[in-house]
């Protein structure tokens, strides 16, 4: 094949483990996912069907790197998220079939530019420049469900400088990883590299520059990150 201009490198996340790194085909994003941090966004915590939006492969920080604080905003979060990550894919997955089509587990964050977020909810934008922007993704490696299974509860939390900021349970999801696989495989269709992140607990908020922000989902691993 000759390309008219050198092609993207393929995105990759290390795996636990395993000297193979995993290829990153798309990352979807679920939104309000945790009932105590709908509430605080100013939805509705109750069973309302999940909602997505993606982030770019390319918007990944592996490995601890840095995260640059972005352009064109003043109100930075974090969100820490569990992060599942596809060996398999398809279209209209049942919820029986779903858990074949994942490889693991990780820890990731999704960072996003609150102001601008805010203003594309009230003009009814899309969300991209709030979300999907450069290195907004820090992740860690990916814990092979091989070792940790099929996790349904344990602590998640994120530290910001060693204090605590978010602190919930992967048990409050209001979506579960099954639903959530086989919701989105009705409107996409899903394919090995692709890595959902799962939602955020509550206690979101702001970054600075200087801040180290450490992650943590018992059984999955750990990601940090430093803000510059
Ligand atoms: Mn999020």
């Amino acid at each position: 094949m000759k390309y008219a201009v050198a092609p993207s490198r393929v995105a990759g996340v290390l795996i636990e483990g395993d000297d193979a790194v995993f290829p990153v085909h798309r990352i979807y994003c679920v939104g309000r996912n945790y009932a105590a941090h709908a509430i605080e966004m100013g939805g509705d915590p109750n069973r309302e069907a999940p909602f997505f939006f993606q982030k770019n492969p390319d918007n990944l920080v592996t490995e601890e790197g840095d995260f640059p604080y972005p352009e064109k905003s003043s109100d930075v979060h974090h969100e820490i998220e569990l992060v599942v990550a596809l060996k398999g894919g398809g279209d209209n997955v049942s919820l029986s079939n779903a858990l074949d089509l994942v490889l693991g587990y990780a820890v990731g964050l999704d960072m996003t530019r609150r102001d601008l977020q805010a203003e594309c909810k009230e003009l009814g934008r899309p969300w991209e420049v709030a979300k999907a922007f450069e290195r907004s993704a820090p992740i860690s490696k990916i814990a092979p469900a091989s070792r940790c299974g099929h996790p349904n509860q344990g602590a998640i939390w994120l530290k910001v400088d060693g204090k605590m900021r978010q602190e919930g349970d992967i048990s409050q999801l209001i979506w579960k990883v099954p639903e959530i696989i086989s919701f989105l495989s009705g409107y996409f269709t899903l394919k090995a590299g692709d890595l959902i992140m799962t939602g955020t607990p509550a206690g979101v908020g702001p970054v600075a520059r200087g801040n180290v922000l450490h992650g943590h989902i018992d059984g999955i691993g750990e990601v940090r990150t430093r803000v510059i």
